[in-house]
């Protein structure tokens, strides 16, 4: 690495060194950095940035200041894990702002991550007009998560669930014994409720429409728990009968109507299928005393710039952050009457409207005007929600911290890019470092400071290349980003696919986008472009995908949520249908950046099948034959063969007082995930538990002789994840490399054509040498006669693609539209597209 005190670019107040780096991949590697600088870490993905700047630097900031802080806390850290590295100096406290893996567990809303609702409460407390008459109310009872504000009828939650006739008897031309009555259990809990209703002489054997009302209404909906004998098998008549003679019964059932099992269902029951089941019969409607506003009447009574706090929460905050504007400088006065009567309020509310508004500022200068304080997180992409964050830190005020930041360009069309430097400019001029993980060559230009790791992934990785000013990386040869930042910035001409049909939608309405259509041309490579918040997900990861999905008959895979389903916000008004080309589309196929499981049991190679294969290959050895081992045995989620102590997670939970609860390797198995007995059996020399700790690419070159599971490890190369270790939890893959890995399993199957593929940002986390090798498996699969739909923001995959639609030209309602679309060439050309300039600069 340069010396940095030769460096002629700038002088900085003080440096960071890093001595004997060796966490994952880093060969024992030597730097240092400057502080109060924007330096960003490069290199292909694997090649050791985030084991560098989050698993090294990060990691060893918290360790300290979590060490400092709780003594408690030191005492079981030797069960944490510590960076391996030699010494680290002159390191700052660190915030890190990483990428969401996974979905956030945790329900929060843009209001409450970024505390602008804290504010926005207070406004109302304070600033707000009452009602003649009403006194003055605190802050708390402006939020529907306390008894002082929910809504005395829904609780807060806005919304109330009801059962009607229709929703539990979706077809009334059958009988009881038909099971008319959808909504009661399945199997023998319906019939005996069958049963009961027979005993007690309800008609089951005519068409639900012909039974009198009465009766309908009240199995349906009583309260009544009658107790009656039952006589299982028996005809109505044999049964009328039978409790003549007295009979002894079977057994004595209770009954339940159709409105109460479903309601104690969905209330008690602890198995998410049975709630998902018995609420497709729930229908939800605005709770009538709030107006689904989830407020009780006396908050919502209090008014700001006429609007309600909910209706104010519910404004995109650009228009939010212009209405309130007036109040900051005092050109809009409060009502008159609350001026004369309380004159401090005026002063109340412009101080408040002043703080919110500085506030709102920095999220409109990150591009995220169009969202609302309302919106739930778990709706937001994780580029958006860093941004949140960031924008939150923004106004923090901390100083003498170091930022580490995961891809902050993660969603952002170029065109808002700019926004993000400045704000990351911001954080550094108020005395902070940053260091930024990043593959957006617009970003990596703008550095004060290039760390360049590499040069490959994984083994072929972990060496620091370049640590400099980023002119000087010119000179570096074995650099894979130098070629990109200094080299020829226009691509090679090619003329785009001839499409091979149209895919028409009409009619399409969702979120910002109102009775829009649009045309997919088939047999193509499309990307479809915008800013951030302009319409691109609306339109292909929801509506496309649902109308073809509905289409070809494919039940969309539940989204398996955690957040409880009753506090999910619906979908406010959809529509769209397909008008044309459905006739030469036979599969979806959705490759998308969700999680491939949600605990650290799934892995690459569960979730690819290869892990089987490689089971049976193990139960096939001598060993495991001699001792009756079979397949099952060498799953860490079976009993016999896993570490009981851990059940095969390799990992046990330390709860810390006062602290985030840590992972802690498991003292029994030390992270092997297997019992000893187990582990005895080889194969070729390695356990189970080694294969699974093999890159895929160690284990390319040990499973040659084994087609299946090479083929599969070849496509997983291919697509760039040569560097993962088989049995790395899903937990600790980000989205993009879930992503790939789902492209793998697919490009892993037989090519039949005729497959819609969807892909939402692929390029995000990839280093533009590795969107290259995504490309080339792109363009395959449209050689292969397949249709390739990728919403993106990389303009070199954009230029390099078949067709272009531009969605905007703005975010939220001022986007929506489609701007333009037609070939790289033809949006390049188009004077309203916000993406035509930053194309324009890529085609010769
Ligand atoms: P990058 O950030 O450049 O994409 P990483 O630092 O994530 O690369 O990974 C560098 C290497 O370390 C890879 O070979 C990766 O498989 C390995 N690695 C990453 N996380 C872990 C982990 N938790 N345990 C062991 N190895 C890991
Ligand atoms: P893009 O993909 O171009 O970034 P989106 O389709 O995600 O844009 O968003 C378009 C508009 O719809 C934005 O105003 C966004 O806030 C809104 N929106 C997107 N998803 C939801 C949702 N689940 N609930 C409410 N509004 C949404
Ligand atoms: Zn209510
Ligand atoms: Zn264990």
């Amino acid at each position: 690495a340069k010396d940095p005190t030769n460096s002629t670019a700038k002088n900085f107040t003080g440096y960071v060194t890093v001595r004997g780096a060796r966490e994952h991949n880093l060969k024992n590697i030597d730097l240092t950095i400057p502080r109060d600088a924007l330096v960003v870490f490069t290199g292909v993905s694997g090649s050791g940035k985030s084991s560098l700047a989050f698993g090294t630097l990060y990691a060893e900031a918290q360790r300290r200041y979590l060490e400092s802080v709780s003594p408690y806390a030191r005492r079981l850290f030797h069960q944490m894990a510590v960076p391996e590295v030699d010494a680290i100096e002159g390191l700052p406290p660190a915030v890190a702002l990483q990428q969401q893996r996974g979905t956030p567990t945790t329900r929060s809303s843009v209001g409450s991550v970024t505390t602008l609702s804290n504010l926005v409460r207070m406004l109302y407390s304070r600033a707000g007009d009452y009602p003649a008459g009403q006194s003055i109310i605190y802050a708390e009872a402006f939020s529907p998560n306390t008894a002082e504000g929910a809504c005395p009828v829904c609780h807060g939650l806005g919304r109330i669930y009801e059962v009607t006739e229709k929703s539990m008897v979706p077809d009334d031309s059958l009988t009881i014994r038909e099971r008319a009555i959808a909504a009661w259990p399945t199997a023998w809990g319906g019939q005996n409720q069958r049963d009961i209703l027979v005993t007690l002489g309800f008609d089951v054997d005519t068409p639900w429409r012909e039974l009198p009302q009465k009766d309908r209404d009240w199995i349906l909906f009583t309260e009544e728990q009658p107790v009656a004998p039952v006589y299982p098998g028996y005809t109505p008549e044999q049964t009328q009968r039978a409790l003549k003679r007295k009979e002894e019964p079977n057994y004595m059932g209770t009954f339940s109507s159709a409105r109460r099992h479903v309601f104690h269902t969905f209330a008690n029951t602890n198995s998410p299928q049975m709630k998902k089941r018995v609420q497709q019969y729930m229908l939800s409607t605005d709770c009538p005393n709030c107006q689904g506003k989830r407020l009780r009447p006396e908050s919502l009574s209090v008014k700001f710039a006429g609007y309600d706090i909910t209706e104010l929460s519910r404004l995109p905050l650009k228009r939010m952050a212009s209405i309130l504007i007036p109040y900051t400088d005092g050109t809009a006065n409060l009502n008159s009457q609350q001026q004369t009567d309380h004159p401090e309020q005026a002063i109340v509310a412009q101080r408040i409207t002043q703080d919110l508004v500085a506030r709102i500022q920095v999220l409109l200068d990150l591009g995220l005007g169009y969202l609302s304080l309302e919106r739930s997180t778990p709706t937001l992409s994780p580029g958006e929600l860093q941004r949140l964050r960031l924008a939150t830190q923004l106004y923090s005020h901390l100083f003498g911290v170091v930022y580490v930041l995961d891809e902050p360009s993660a969603g952002l069309h170029p065109s808002d890019t700019l926004a993000l430097l400045k704000a990351l400019e911001g954080l550094k001029k108020a005395g902070n470092s940053l260091f930024v993980v990043e593959h957006n060559l617009d970003i990596i230009r703008h550095a004060d400071w290039l760390v360049d790791v590499g040069p490959d992934a994984g083994e072929k990785g972990g060496q620091i290349l370049y640590s400099g000013p980023p002119q000087g990386l010119q000179q570096i040869t074995t650099s894979r980003t130098a070629p990109y930042l200094f080299g020829e910035l226009t691509l090679p001409a090619r003329t785009p696919r001839q499409p091979m049909g149209w895919l028409k939608l009409a009619g399409v309405t969702r979120n910002n986008l109102i009775n829009l259509e649009a045309a997919f041309p088939l047999g193509v490579f499309t990307t479809v472009t915008g800013v951030s918040g302009s319409g691109k997900s609306s339109l292909v990861s929801q509506v496309l995908v649902e109308l073809v999905a509905e289409h070809l008959g494919h039940a969309l895979p539940l989204e398996e949520e955690e957040t409880d389903t009753l506090e999910r916000t619906e979908p406010q008004e959809t529509g769209g249908y397909i008008t044309a080309g459905m006739e030469s589309i036979k599969r979806l196929v959705r490759v998308d950046q969700k999680p491939i499981g949600r605990t650290p049991r799934s892995n690459m190679a569960t979730y690819t099948g290869l892990f089987d294969y490689v089971r049976k290959l193990f139960a096939a050895t001598p060993m495991a034959r001699a001792r009756k081992y079979d397949a099952g045995r060498f799953s860490f989620n079976v009993a016999k063969g896993r570490c009981e102590n851990c059940q095969g997670e390799g990992f046990v939970m330390v709860e810390l007082l006062f602290l985030p609860s840590v992972y802690a390797p498991c003292p029994v198995c030390h992270g092997a995930r297997y019992n000893a007995a187990t582990l005895e059996v080889l194969y070729r020399n390695k356990n189970i538990a080694d294969v699974l700790n093999m890159t895929v690419d160690a284990a390319h070159s040990f499973f040659e002789e084994e087609p299946l599971i090479h083929r599969a490890l070849s496509v997983l190369r291919e697509v760039g994840l040569g560097y993962l270790r088989l049995g790395q939890p899903a937990t600790e893959l980000s989205g993009g490399e879930a992503q790939r890995i789902k492209l793998a399993t697919e490009l892993q199957k037989a090519q039949r054509g005729n497959t819609l593929y969807i892909l939402d940002e692929p390029t995000t986390g990839l280093h533009p040498a590795d969107v290259e090798k995504l490309l080339a498996q792109l363009n395959n699969l449209v050689d292969a006669g397949n249709t390739v739909v990728v919403v993106e923001h990389t303009m070199r995959v954009v230029a390099d693609s078949d067709w272009v639609i531009d969605v905007g030209p703005g975010a939220g309602e001022e986007g929506g539209r489609i701007v333009a679309a037609g070939t790289p060439a033809q949006v390049a050309a188009s004077p309203d597209s916000k993406t035509a300039p930053f194309l324009k600069q890529l085609l010769v």
